[in-house]
């Protein structure tokens, strides 16, 4: 029976890029799928052939401070409550008129879960990050000096998310809740999750889906010397003094170095770009992760997943909590190594990388964790688990 799926997210790359080829597969089996999403990610929804249902969200910009500030926490809560706000309405006035099967919420998109209680439908929570459970919670595995920020965050949003959803007659439900879902859909492997074996059949782990990305045309410039990857995602990659270090470090070095720096860096403040440098806003990361020998990374779960992916050996430069339990995670598997970036300094940053490059343990780790992940089944696996849960 063909169904039609709601997806409900957040317009950013991280979270929008890894649903998108379930939601081709499910297209390709016949079913409906109807998209949810601020303006931001709509061209890339568009794409798949999926209906969009456009949102008013604007995630806000991060600034240049070095971590989660409580400037950054009362913005975060702010964006939270003004969206379920603006949201919440517009989803309940759409889905109600043309009702779904089910709703497919990201883990950062609790308005997703509510119109699923509100209609009464399966709630299917999809989780490009870290699940939670009594055993392990992102939410309480706060690493570095930000624990008490992200506990002040949590407090804080839950009181409001409850007001104003009270408001709008929902009940309130929370980011990272755990046991959030009927249906849970991991975009990491069983591996990677930290207590893996403790989360029920209710978790699936499908793996990260890349779709076509890692076939886009790219290449090189030099095809002879090794190749070394720098990125730091898309959210807290405003980071010119990170950049300039990166120059000085592989400046005389054989590394041929493509690092991306986003939109908001201006390339003249980064100095003279050496010759073996490629600098760019962007680059098409898992095409370039094919060819790459390393790459130092923010290791927010999408990239360390590409990274893992490809077989490419990670150097972790965290810029928040979570990327900072993805490259602990990293670090402990033993598939490349975590630094502290507030104490960074381009003789560290260059002995890490052809450390992790030579490392015959870590090559043999990584040649392991891409077997894994070439055995989660990717969309397949999640299009087979939403059909079987609806069946
Ligand atoms: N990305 C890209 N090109 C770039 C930088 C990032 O395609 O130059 C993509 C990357 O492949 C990944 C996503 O943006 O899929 C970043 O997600 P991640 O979870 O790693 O970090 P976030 O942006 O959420 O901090």
């Amino acid at each position: 029976m063909k169904k039609h799926f709601a997806f409900v997210n957040v317009p950013a790359a991280g979270h929008v890029n890894p649903t998108l080829p379930l939601v081709g597969e499910l297209l390709r089996r016949g079913h409906r799928v109807s998209y949810a999403v601020g303006r931001k990610m709509a061209p890339a929804v568009l794409d798949t052939g999926a209906d969009l249902v456009e949102l008013p969200t604007e995630v806000p910009k991060l600034g240049r401070g070095d971590q989660m500030s409580p400037q950054h926490v009362k913005r975060m809560v702010d964006f939270v409550c003004d969206d379920l706000r603006a949201s919440y309405p517009l989803l309940r006035e759409h889905f109600q008129d043309d009702p779904p099967d089910a709703v497919c919420a990201d883990m950062m998109a609790p308005h997703g879960r509510m119109l699923a209680e509100e209609l009464g439908l399966p709630a299917i929570v999809l989780m490009p990050s870290m699940a939670s459970n009594e055993q392990f919670s992102l939410r309480e595995s706060g690493a570095g000096g930000n624990q008490e920020s992200a506990a002040e965050l949590f407090v804080e949003m839950h009181a409001r998310i409850s007001e104003v959803a009270t408001a709008l007659g929902v009940r309130p439900m929370m980011p990272f809740q755990p046991d959030s879902g009927d249906l849970n859909l991991v975009f990491l492997p069983r591996e990677f999750q930290p207590a893996g074996e403790t989360f029920d059949e209710r978790y699936h782990f499908i793996g990260p889906l890349l779709g076509e990305r890692d076939q886009q045309p790219w290449q090189p410039r030099d095809p002879h010397a090794p190749l070394l990857y720098i990125a730091l995602g898309t959210a807290f990659n405003d980071r010119p003094a990170f950049y300039r270090l990166c120059l000085a470090a592989f400046a005389d070095s054989p590394w041929q170095v493509a690092m991306s720096t986003g939109p908001d860096v201006d390339l003249a403040d980064l100095g003279a770009v050496p010759g073996n440098f490629d600098v760019r806003a962007s680059f098409p990361q898992p095409a370039v992760l094919r060819h790459a020998s390393a790459f130092v990374s923010h290791t927010g779960m999408n990239s360390t997943m590409e990274s893992l992916h490809a077989g490419v050996p990670l150097v972790a430069v965290p810029q928040m909590t979570e990327q900072a339990i993805n490259a602990g995670r990293v670090e402990e598997l033993g598939l490349g190594r975590r630094l502290d970036p507030a104490a960074l300094t381009a003789e560290q940053l260059r002995a890490a990388v052809d450390e992790v490059a030579a490392d015959t343990g870590i090559r043999a780790n990584l040649e392991r964790m891409r077997e894994v992940i070439r055995s989660c089944g990717g969309a397949v696996a999640g299009a087979d688990a939403l059909e079987n849960h609806l069946a």
